[in-house]
């Protein structure tokens, strides 16, 4: 059982195409290092220019670096967007956003094969997608292309904010060519597939999730302030040590989830700087980064609330200041009921089980939800291993998300969602 447009998809070719990409900044324990603009982004992006324009796509790059290419069968219409992202964390897989973005150029030239046989007759246009800075690693906040082409960030200050080495997007964007001209067409629209990046699929044995909605997500950036001085000068009665209070900040906010639900709550502290960093030195401030996810929004307000309780104590207990200041704050978002109908619908035509998820982690159709009836699935993941050079999904895996958003895309373009209104906040 399958649909025309999945039937006209090649999955060697597809596979063949996905497979390549890995090689651009390819570790040796087989991940990649794709950070957004870096020389091996920018490698990854010009094959994927030059692989579409085979296909006869159309392609060009927005101000903030996003990749369209498009396939235009009635000029004017809106596009149908179609991908994800070629970036990856520092060290990071070789699935999570290429797989989306291969899959949806795939998927989207196997359409047009359809149109063009006049098996498909489309309302819309297609665009397949490269969203620029998905991950955050290099530059934040993550969600960076497709969150200032929903216009949920501000395009100027996106452009002037910078890396840790103060090299800014703007400069980082034209070292790779990619920073482009505005965009005019309007959009009718936006698909992803994923990896799931957990394993409640591999758990209940079912190839295909559909996502109904994302969870709450927030960060708290952290200064602990202590006091500087000599470590073989200093009586620990003495000092005001900021390490110490800030790893003991660590294990507080990773316990604050043991005291709630580890199922609907996770916590983590990723980033972990040390001032002055030196051997013979009491450290004088810890700057870290916690990030609070839940199911729902209380939960989220709850962790808040018990962690800056544990460092107001901590602050106390050490002699040192602990300030949190709330940032990248992301209320639980919910795509439109239709498209995850439509979504467990295709699945259907391609003789598929599907389950609807929540998803944990932000994707780009998360962003577009705001803007665009969104629909978003994933594909099994490994042992729901994500952010890490052990990521795996099966090939036969992979080929089956690309002959469901086939089929997803392949009823958008003739309208079935053009009377939805966008998702968004609960
Ligand atoms: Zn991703």
């Amino acid at each position: 059982m399958t649909t025309n447009t999945a039937a006209a998809i090649s999955p060697e070719e597809f596979l063949a195409d996905f497979h390549h990409t890995t090689l651009y900044g390819k570790t040796e324990a087989n991940g990649i290092d794709r950070q957004a603009a870096t020389a091996e982004h920018g490698q990854v992006r010009d094959w994927f220019q030059a692989r579409a324009e085979e296909l006869g796509f159309d392609v060009s790059t927005d101000p903030i670096g996003n990749i369209f290419a498009t396939k235009t069968w009635t000029p004017g219409k809106p596009y149908v967007l179609v991908g994800s992202h070629l970036d990856s964390q520092p060290l990071g897989g070789r699935f999570d956003g290429t797989y989306g973005v291969i899959a949806g150029l795939h998927a989207a030239a196997a359409l047009n094969s359809q149109v063009k046989e006049g098996v498909v007759e489309p309302q819309f246009n297609i665009a397949v997608v490269d969203w620029f800075n998905e991950e955050g690693s290099r530059f934040t906040p993550s969600l960076m292309g497709s969150s200032v082409f929903a216009g949920l960030q501000d395009l100027e200050t996106t452009l002037d904010s910078t890396d840790p080495e103060g090299i800014t997007v703007r400069e980082a964007l034209k070292s790779t060519g990619r920073l482009g001209e505005p965009i005019d067409f309007e959009i009718a629209g936006n698909v992803e597939v994923h990896i799931e990046q957990g394993r409640r699929l591999e758990r209940a044995g079912v190839p295909i999730g559909v996502v109904e909605r994302s969870w709450f997500t927030q960060k708290l950036l952290v200064t602990v302030i202590g006091e500087q001085s000599h470590t073989g000068a200093t009586l620990l009665a003495d000092r005001r040590d900021a390490l110490i209070a800030a790893s003991k900040a660590v294990i507080a906010v990773e316990e604050t989830v043991y005291e709630m639900d580890p199922e609907t709550v996770v916590t983590s502290v990723g980033t972990f700087n040390v001032e002055p960093n030196s051997p013979i030195v009491v450290p004088r401030q810890v700057d870290m980064v916690v990030d609070i996810r839940a199911d729902q929004d209380d939960d989220v307000a709850k962790a808040r609330a018990i962690i800056l309780e544990k460092f107001a104590a901590i602050a106390q207990e050490r002699n040192v200041e602990i300030r949190a200041d709330d940032y990248d704050v992301r209320p639980v978002s919910r795509f439109p009921e239709e498209s995850v109908e439509l979504a467990h619908k295709a699945a259907r035509d391609e003789g598929h089980e599907s389950m609807t998820l929540s998803t944990l982690a932000g994707h780009d159709a998360v962003a577009m939800n705001r803007v665009t009836p969104a629909v978003l699935i994933f594909v099994p993941s490994e042992n729901g291993i994500s952010h890490s050079e052990r990521e795996f999904t099966r090939d036969e895996d992979l080929v089956e998300g690309v002959k469901v958003i086939a089929g997803i895309i392949t009823r958008l373009v003739q309208g079935e969602l053009k009377d939805v209104s966008p998702g968004g906040a609960q």
